[in-house]
């Protein structure tokens, strides 16, 4: 069972963390993968011979998403060498925290080029690919709607400017058969939020579940709105928190 077979699917970030497991189930569910990394080559690599593991095609691409021409280019890229392009996964992110006496315009606009600017841009160049079927899928937060601790005002900013660009390019590519929609993971295992963290115990005791996800739990949800079977669901924010928001 490949709902998946035949698509290809591009994911930002996708070296480690959600990212990486999102790469990993999308080629489990018979995609072809095209990955972007900032630093970790290494590891980029690693998951390119996962995905080829899997039998199915990918692809590493460099592209930092603060510069918009390699975003641009990223995405192209993968049209172009894979073939096609029917899924893009906009998970890369910055998490920059502090109190806002602390973060200032350097981070506000490293923080907006990442996790607000390179979505939009990617979208943008994504949709002279995308045919009817096609998908875009944005990795939000939950303290995008429920912010539980101090420090979070830039990036909890930064992750519901994501709402309204899901809504309204859900709106404008419905005709075109392409869903949009908005994935808030709850706190998950990653290297940027370790379930064994020194805030770990506080952070799952806002869940309703009490622990971290893992990476897959996001990746699932991900992979049913890619497929065929999410094919009417369009400009909806998913909380796969844990119950965090609720
Ligand atoms: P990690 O820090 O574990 O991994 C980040 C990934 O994004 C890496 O592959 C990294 O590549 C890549 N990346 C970071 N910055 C850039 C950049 N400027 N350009 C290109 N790639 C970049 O993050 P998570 O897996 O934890 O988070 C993934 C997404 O999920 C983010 O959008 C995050 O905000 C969101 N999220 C995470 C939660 C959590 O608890 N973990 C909770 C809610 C949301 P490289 O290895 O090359 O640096």
């Amino acid at each position: 069972n490949n709902p998946l077979n035949g698509k290809v699917a591009l994911v930002t970030g996708g070296t480690r963390g959600i990212g990486a497991g999102i790469a990993l189930r999308l080629a489990q569910d018979g995609a072809d993968v095209a990955i972007t990394y900032q630093h970790s080559a290494d590891r980029a690599a690693v998951v390119a011979k996962q995905v080829e593991a899997l039998g199915r095609r990918a692809l590493a691409v460099q592209a930092d998403s603060a510069d918009p021409a390699a975003v641009r280019a990223a995405v192209d890229r993968t049209a172009a060498e894979l073939g096609r392009l029917d899924i893009l996964v906009n998970n890369a992110g910055v998490f920059l925290v502090g109190p806002v006496t602390e973060l200032g315009p350097d981070e506000v606009e490293r923080t907006i080029a990442v996790n607000v600017r390179a979505p939009y841009v990617a979208a943008q160049a994504a949709v002279r690919h995308l045919g009817a079927g096609g998908r875009i899928i944005n990795i939000g937060s939950n303290v995008g709607e429920r912010t539980v601790f101090p420090g979070l005002s830039l990036y909890s900013m930064s992750k519901t400017a994501l709402i309204g660009l899901t809504r309204g390019l859900a709106r404008e590519l419905g005709p075109h058969g392409v869903t949009v929609n908005l994935v808030n993971p709850g706190p998950t295992d990653t290297d940027a939020n370790p379930a064994d963290g020194p805030n770990a115990a506080a952070i799952a005791g806002f869940t309703a579940l009490g622990r971290f996800a893992e990476p897959a739990e996001i990746a699932a949800t991900v992979a049913h709105l890619s497929s065929a079977d999410g094919g009417y669901v369009t400009g909806a924010v998913v909380n796969v928190d844990g119950g965090f928001t609720g």
